[in-house]
């Protein structure tokens, strides 16, 4: 008799972004006409760069003559993609080995597989708020117990709390762990970590034999100096870190699907010494994936260097201008907001202690635009709310000003 496996009926309610969705439709359903502006999801909507179209357009030629098609790829991704991102971190002062470096269709599924490697009795630590994705995957692994609904934990993981207090990056835990997410740029509040603050991470992880897996798909979002675009910036990292990021919020992927991992071969922890996480990420690779699209990596190669990277970086100025004009907006409004400078997000604190999706609802019904509840990221976003800056520039101005007429202080 098959049995399911049961720790998926630990997840606790939904899935965030549907539950916005259902509220949504409900509150269109009864206001038939009006229309609603969304700066919820961090979904990117501008053209893909022109380079990277061309690109891809050349790739597909290519692949429509039988003299020049290929089929399945390699599984880590073609060693020319490889080779440029070498390359690109280079600029950061960061050397790696092309085989050290997995290309994946997206850094989402990255992070959520990237647990396959670790045994069910490692106990995590995730910093609260976290992009949902960490947490899941890891109760889905067997890695919790029950969700706790009072306190909005799940008993078993670490809470990292990230609060005004701490500048929204906590320091590492008080207690013994054996894996800990780290997203910087961080998804939702906006907040990235110093070197300090990474060099404390990693010096942590190298004391207690833990692993860092480090988000790092927003690291193009990062304007001001001080701030590490990349964990292995940080002395010692390639011995206790994973990081994994994405082509999504550079070049405006999200549809095209291209991200990748990188495992060092200095990676090492209790039970594997250096050499051996790489070899089982390869391994896992290799049997449960076929390779990213051999087109978005064709895209991909465009984005590294050259007009695809300048016409990238554009893209990303483009929404960070309208972080700036979502941030300012809100200000007006007499909001204190977090975020917006180093990332796409704005990290907005709730007008008198209100909770986060009484605010979501207060927004769409009086003003017409979606944010996302920061309760649904962790139960220390309960009085937040995350605004994407991922939205035409129309459509961001026209919010802000619906917002301005229409929230009362
Ligand atoms: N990591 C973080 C922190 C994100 O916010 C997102 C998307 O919003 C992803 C990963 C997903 O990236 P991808 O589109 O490559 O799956």
């Amino acid at each position: 008799m098959a049995t399911i496996n049961t720790n998926f009926q630990k997840l606790a309610s939904g899935y965030l972004f549907p539950e916005i969705a259902r509220r949504t439709r409900l509150w269109q359903e009864s206001h038939p006409g009006v229309d609603v502006l969304r700066l919820g999801i961090g979904n990117t909507t501008e053209a893909l760069p022109e380079a990277i179209c061309d690109a891809m357009k050349e790739k597909i030629d290519r692949l429509s003559d039988r003299a020049t098609y290929s089929g399945y790829g390699d599984e880590q991704g073609d060693t020319y993609l490889r080779e440029a991102l070498v390359t690109y971190y280079e600029r950061y002062g960061v050397n790696l080995e092309s085989t050290e470096f997995f290309v994946s269709d997206g850094a989402k599924s990255d992070a959520a597989n990237i647990q396959d490697l670790f045994d069910a009795n490692n106990i995590v630590a995730v910093q609260d708020p976290a992009y949902p994705v960490y947490v899941d995957s890891n109760v889905v692994g067997g890695r919790t117990g029950l969700f706790d609904k009072a306190a909005g934990q799940y008993e078993g993981f670490v809470y990292l709390s990230s609060t005004e207090e701490n500048g929204f990056i906590p320091e590492p835990p008080k207690v013994h762990v054996d894996l800990i997410y780290l997203c910087s740029p961080n998804n939702p509040t906006g907040a990235v970590a110093t070197y300090d603050q990474l060099k404390a991470f990693v010096d942590y992880a190298i004391k207690e034999k833990s692993i860092i897996i480090f988000d790092s798909a927003y690291n193009e979002y990062i304007t001001e100096e001080g701030y590490p675009r990349s964990i292995y910036e940080i002395e010692g990292a390639k011995r206790c870190a994973i990081e994994i990021n994405s082509f999504s919020k550079f070049s405006g992927f999200t549809g095209v699907r291209l991200g990748w991992t990188i495992v060092p071969k200095q990676l090492e922890c209790e039970n594997a010494p250096a050499g051996v996480l790489n070899s089982m990420w390869n391994r896992r690779q290799c049997t449960f994936f076929n390779g990213a699209c051999n087109i978005a990596q064709s895209g991909g190669f465009a984005a590294l260097s050259g007009a695809g990277y300048e016409q990238s970086r554009a893209l990303v100025e483009y929404y960070l201008g309208n972080a700036k004009i979502i941030k300012e907006g809100l200000e007006k409004v007499g909001l204190t907001v977090y975020g917006g400078v180093n990332s796409p997000y704005i990290w907005a604190k709730t007008p008198n202690g209100m909770d986060s999706w009484d605010f979501f609802d207060l927004l769409l019904d009086k003003c017409h635009v979606v944010v996302t509840p920061g309760g649904g990221f962790g139960p220390a976003g309960a009085n937040f709310v995350r605004v994407s800056s991922y939205g035409h520039r129309e459509n961001v101005e026209k919010a802000m000003q619906q917002i301005e007429e229409n929230l009362e202080r």
